[in-house]
């Protein structure tokens, strides 16, 4: 059932494309060739879109996918929580409680058993750690 999510999100993704007036933020994985932009606008530090392009192997397409879906409406404190629940879980050290909460995103806890794609998962992640004071006040 997890694969069938992870394949539906690379062949109809939800949130492929680019948000005008908002910064790319420019995410690479050299050791697997993927290279994504993320487009996340803000709103009284909210995330009220996000969209994605770029190229990337079908693990790092769907976790970004999945990502935006997961983020959006939410405000930074909360997607802190679900990104360390998220990080936990790709490495195998999640608990089912835990994975149970974020929903889609669970999806991806097969990763937990091919470490050498744990950065594909993660990639799209990392834009949150690029994120500038300016990002938040784009709106
Ligand atoms: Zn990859």
């Amino acid at each position: 059932m997890y694969d069938e999510i992870l394949i539906d999100h690379n062949l109809h993704p939800r949130n492929r494309g680019v948000i005008n007036g908002v910064r790319p933020i420019k995410l690479v994985n050299s050791g697997c060739g993927d290279e994504l932009f993320v487009y996340l606008k803000f709103k009284d530090s909210k995330v009220i879109n996000g969209k994605f392009k770029g190229n990337g192997c079908a693990i790092s397409k769907a976790s970004a996918d999945l990502f935006i879906s997961s983020v959006k409406g939410k405000d930074l404190r909360m997607i802190g929580e679900i990104k360390e629940i998220f990080e936990k879980m790709i490495v195998g050290e999640a608990t089912k409680k835990q994975v149970e909460r974020i929903g889609e995103l669970a999806a991806l806890e097969s990763i937990s058993r091919m470490p050498a794609r744990a950065k594909c998962a993660k990639l799209a992640w990392e834009s949150l750690d690029k994120i500038t004071v300016e990002d938040l006040k784009s709106v």
